[in-house]
């Protein structure tokens, strides 16, 4: 099942259209899972599948994992038996592997060195390879999980330390992978040699946080210290952090600039960047590029709401809030019979007339993705009485899957692949179509790359291992 299997359903039935996985980890913090569900919450636009967190007192693990949103896992009860100083949390959105509870995480085994919990964020590219001949060995898979791999050789390295394990292990893993592991108390922060999703370091009281984005500290009153480097394995005991090892660091950095136009949260701080100032340098580098004479930036709330304000910015014309979005689309959402095709968008985005009518509108969107929620909106609010509208994007077309953690359709399903500017244009029924340059969204955030843009150029820089010996599907190789 993919996660754009049903387009109209999908974007419709998620309180939020974001997926992919958050991770946090805590340690020398006082009922460090608490903390960890706090985390959780602020990060749950990075997964709404499951939630889970392994608490770790003494040594031994608890770990409690669900499928749904962190406020529906936990609970007071839930959180107070999961004691301990350090904590090990996942929120999960994926497509391979499916929903079961089975692949939610962390994942916790109890191996020859102690009970081990382990987060991972971003999509290994050659799981299915090293799982193979992990299987021939004699070993036994639980999940379908990529990340189960990494617990496998960890627990087969022959290094007398956790330490050699973990970096032995590293060895073997190809792709995207910011990893949160504990082994008994002890936590250990990784995040592959091109830092494709990001990973932060904070401090709270004595102890140490770490986590997917900076919005998760903060929610917890914890410092942002820095990011962990691309390479970068960190070991964090209660009030001791030692760096282990940067593992190849001549590899070119990657770190993933969909995070910045879309998935991570403006609040947040990653890569070194404001998640905010960059969406709004987006903003107006696609109003210097694509100018148009109109009355009025709205934004596709809420994730161009950054972009659309930069646009405001640089073109003069002011921001208005035409199209509100309901927050309250719950994943359970049950669809009555109806005929009206934009119906899903209709349910999700509500246009405000008094703001729309008579007037020339400029629309900003972060992404075109499939495209559909774009054409239906451009009717809403042709509906609602503009006289002209223009659509404007705030990155490239998108015109390849991506393979190291961000779930999108096929390239035959990608809007940006099967048509041109021209019959996108058309297709939308827009008075004008512009999107933003790669040249130009990389001017805009030059201070933070060279960054993964494989999506909007088919730059692949981690290779495509299972995907280049037939392993797996095109349309399987998405995971968290
Ligand atoms: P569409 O073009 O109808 O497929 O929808 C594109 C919109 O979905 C964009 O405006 C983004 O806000 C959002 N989006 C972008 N990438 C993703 C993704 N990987 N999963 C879900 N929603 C996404």
């Amino acid at each position: 099942m993919t996660r754009y299997s049903d387009p109209a359903r999908v974007r419709i039935l998620d309180e939020s259209p974001r997926d992919e996985c958050g991770v946090v980890g805590i340690t020398g913090v006082e009922r460090a899972a608490e903390q960890a569900f706090l985390a959780l919450y602020a990060l749950q636009h990075r997964g709404q599948e499951s939630a889970g967190i392994c608490a770790i007192h003494e040594g031994i693990g608890r770990l409690h994992k669900r499928l749904g949103l962190a406020a529906e896992v936990f609970d007071g009860n839930v959180l107070k038996d999961l004691v301990g100083d350090t904590a090990v949390g996942h929120v999960r959105y994926s497509t391979a592997g499916g929903g079961q509870l089975a692949n939610a995480q962390p994942i916790m085994v109890r191996y020859s060195m102690g009970d081990l919990a382990i987060a991972h964020n971003g999509n290994l590219t050659n799981a299915q390879d090293v799982r193979s001949r992990l299987v021939k060995e004699g070993a036994i898979f639980q999940t379908d999980s990529d990340s189960e791999v990494i617990i496998h050789l960890i627990a087969r390295s022959r290094h007398e330390t956790v330490e050699g394990q973990i970096d032995d292990a590293l060895t073997y893993l190809e792709g995207a992978f910011s990893l949160i592991l504990s082994v008994g108390d002890t936590l250990y922060a990784v995040r592959d040699p091109r830092g494709f999703r990001p990973l932060v370091l904070g401090r709270k009281g004595d102890g140490f946080v770490v986590a997917s984005e900076t919005c998760a500290l903060d929610i917890i009153g914890a410092e942002f210290i820095r990011d962990i480097e691309p390479g970068e394995v960190l070991k964090l005991r209660r009030k001791e952090i030692t760096p282990l090892r940067n593992l190849l660091p001549a590899l070119r950095q990657a770190p993933c600039i969909f995070e910045l136009v879309y998935f991570a949260r403006p609040d947040s701080k990653i890569f070194g960047l404001s998640v905010d100032r960059a969406r709004r340098a987006f903003g107006r580098q696609l109003a210097r590029e694509h100018p148009v004479q109109a009355d009025a930036v709205l934004a596709v709330p809420d994730s161009a709401n950054s972009a659309a304000l930069g646009f405001s910015e640089e073109s003069g014309a002011p921001f208005e809030l035409g199209l509100l979005r309901n927050h309250y689309v719950g994943r359970t959402f049950i669809r009555p019979s109806q005929e009206d095709r934009d119906f899903s968008a209709r349910i999700k985005y509500a246009p405000v007339r008094e703001v729309l009518e008579g007037r020339r509108v400029v629309v900003v969107d972060d992404s075109l993705v499939r495209g559909t929620t774009s054409r239906s909106l451009v009717n809403i609010i042709r509906e609602a009485g503009a006289s002209e509208v223009h659509l404007r994007i705030a990155s490239p077309p998108v015109r390849f899957p991506c393979y190291y953690g961000i779930d999108m359709p096929t390239k035959e399903e990608l809007m940006g692949h099967r048509m041109s500017i021209a019959e996108i244009e058309k297709h939308l029924g827009v008075d004008s179509l512009g999107y933003l340059s790669l040249e130009g969204m990389e001017e805009a955030v030059k201070e933070g790359g060279p960054f993964c843009n494989a999506c909007f150029s088919g730059d692949y820089t981690a290779p495509l291992v299972d995907l280049d010996k037939g392993l797996i599907r095109p349309e399987d190789a998405k995971c968290c």
